[in-house]
């Protein structure tokens, strides 16, 4: 059975996700670890609870997504997953970075880019990806249909949707992701989403004012 873990990094407010099973073996998903403070929480997590992580994936490359890509790369051995729609925003972010006047490490090498269709795998669970673009060309959730969890990140939030001014976001594109993509879902299916609290399908079909 999935457990899933959020810690709330940067000065963006990002929830970064830990996934783990009874083995032990787990992934981190967006880790926004921005300074040595934040990656000891991180790292300390992950060794109080004896994780193994197995893999490293971005759902998008906003900056506040990304941040903690090499101290999770370096300190696990791991390259990030992508889908290959995101790599302008991933060589965007250096820039974004500096707009911010935020730090931004230097990023590690993506190697294995993943779309819809593929499935994640760690210890005895896995995540299925679905392709939904609109806040970011690339953005992938991690969908797992038997235990009613979504990781949306910053597709869908408690009461909001992602915002689509930022580069090559696109309101229409999103909304028919999340209309697409999101609402077939089951109502009791859990929203683990990039910033804010959780929430589930059927409170959102009912209730977010983007989405009526
Ligand atoms: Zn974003």
């Amino acid at each position: 059975m999935i457990s899933i873990k959020s810690f709330t990094f940067n000065p963006f407010q990002e929830n970064t996700y830990i996934a783990f099973d009874e083995s032990k073996e787990c992934i981190i998903v967006d880790p926004g670890c921005y300074d040595k403070t934040e990656n000891t929480i991180l790292k300390n997590f992950i060794e109080q609870n004896k994780l193994k992580p197995v893999a490293l994936v971005n759902t998008h490359c906003h900056l506040d997504h990304i941040f903690g890509n090499s101290f999770v790369a370096d300190t696990y051995n791991l390259s990030p997953i992508m889908h290959q729609a995101d790599l302008p925003m991933l060589e965007y972010a250096p820039l974004a970075a500096r707009t911010y006047g935020v730090n931004l490490n230097k990023l590690p090498k993506v190697k294995k880019f993943i779309e819809e269709g593929d499935i994640i795998k760690f210890g005895n669970s896995e995540f299925n990806i679905i392709f939904t673009p609109g806040h970011a060309p690339g953005h992938i959730c991690l969908v797992n249909n038997e235990e009613n969890i979504i990781l949306s990140a910053d597709v869908l939030f408690h009461l909001s949707i992602g915002r689509t001014d930022l580069p090559m976001g696109d309101h229409e594109t999103l909304i028919k992701s999340i209309k697409d993509k999101l609402l077939i879902l089951d109502d009791k299916m859990v929203v683990y989403p990039g910033h804010g609290p959780s929430t589930t399908i059927g409170f959102e079909r009912q209730n977010n004012p983007f989405l009526q």
